[in-house]
């Protein structure tokens, strides 16, 4: 896999897809010695299970550890530190990590007990924790969702579950972004898989999970938030930590030059979408048959922004989505289902940041 790749897949078995995906990947080419010492880092920012869109499903977990025990690599372990809040050891134990460090034999390290060192992250000196600096290979495993501060959250802020607590303080106390664009210039970035399964509408903490049914591969951090801005409606540069991290020479933020490669389609994944009250509201604006998860979760995001925007307000149109409307006619619909409709979101499942553009003129 290339950095400028981005591999996606979608369904509902989710371990089978990680397999896939990473098998598409060649990632045990990527990784190459098979002594090497392989770091897996979730996102268990607080002791909730992966449905309420907080966390990283262990199907992912296990599809991954099997992957790579399947390609002859021994030294595996599993990494992480919670949020201030909350304490790994909870998390590890409410998503059933002690289970699956006992059935594969992998090692589960609490960053939030480990030692630190000081390192010079490009001007900025930072704390970060041993044991994953002392890994071979990192391979990052955030959920695509939003976040109050940082408006959306995946690679690049996944990295502070390296740090201690009391850097984590002090990067609440410095905004946050710089500090993160900053981390990423130490920290391993090898590989990213990005939990896309149900990821929270706008909050780390979960509550609010947006069905997709998806997962992701990237080689680049930076293209991965960028490419994940626009999956959640977001102009790149509404999100400060991703160009500063771009400047100081981690990665690309131009999605234009990415190569997109999607192993199956869509309609992989379909199925009843699970609806709190807050995507319930923005929900009774479209009308679906049939829809693909991945296409009816985008357009969710598209209309919390236009939400935001207030351009909600008043509107009485419904919008169509799905593969029920192949062939048919119709006023306003997103997605090449639509395309017979008198105005059409072209795409396949189309980007929540094209949704937002097509109906701000069309509703
Ligand atoms: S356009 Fe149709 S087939 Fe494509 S993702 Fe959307 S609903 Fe599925």
């Amino acid at each position: 896999m290339e950095k400028n790749e981005i591999l996606m897949i979608y369904g509902k078995n989710y371990k089978e897809m990680t397999k896939e995906i990473l098998t598409s990947a060649k990632l045990a080419e990527q990784i190459g010695d098979k002594k090497k010492k392989i770091g897996l880092k979730p996102n268990l920012v607080v002791a909730k299970t992966p449905d309420s869109g907080a966390t990283t499903h262990m199907e992912m977990i296990e599809g991954t550890i099997e992957y790579l025990q399947e390609n002859g690599f021994k030294n595996i372990s599993i990494t992480e530190g919670s949020w201030v809040g909350d304490r790994t050891q909870a998390a590890f134990r409410v998503c059933g990590y002690p289970e699956v460090a006992r059935k594969y034999g992998v090692k589960l390290v609490d960053n939030q007990q480990d030692t630190y060192k000081s390192y010079n992250a490009k001007g900025m000196q930072l704390n970060v924790c041993d044991f994953p600096m002392s890994l071979d290979f990192l391979i990052n495993m955030p959920v695509l969702k939003g976040h109050c501060q940082t408006t959306i959250t995946c690679a690049l802020k996944n990295n502070k579950g390296l740090i201690p607590n009391s850097e984590k303080r002090k990067f609440h106390t410095m905004g946050l972004h710089k500090p993160i664009a900053h981390l990423a210039t130490v920290v391993p970035n090898d590989f990213i898989l990005v939990d896309n399964i149900c990821g929270d509408l706008d909050f780390e903490e979960g509550g609010n999970p947006v069905t997709m049914n998806r997962i992701m591969a990237f080689r680049d951090p930076v293209l991965c938030d960028a490419y994940v801005c626009e999956t959640m409606g977001y102009p790149v540069s509404e999100v400060a930590y991703i160009g500063m991290a771009e400047k100081l020479g981690v990665g690309c933020a131009d999605t234009s030059k990415a190569k997109i490669i999607e192993l199956n389609e869509g309609c992989n994944a379909k199925g009843k979408i699970r609806m709190t009250r807050r995507v319930q509201e923005l929900a009774k604006y479209v009308e679906p048959v049939d829809a693909c998860s991945a296409c009816y979760g985008s357009l969710i995001y598209a209309l919390d922004r236009l939400n935001d925007m207030g351009m909600l307000r008043n509107c009485k149109k419904k919008i169509a989505i799905g593969q029920g409307y192949k062939g048919q006619t119709g006023e306003i619909g997103i997605g090449h289902c639509t395309c017979g409709f008198e105005k059409s979101c072209k795409g396949c499942p189309p980007k929540a940041i094209d949704m937002v553009e097509f109906l701000k003129k069309e509703l």
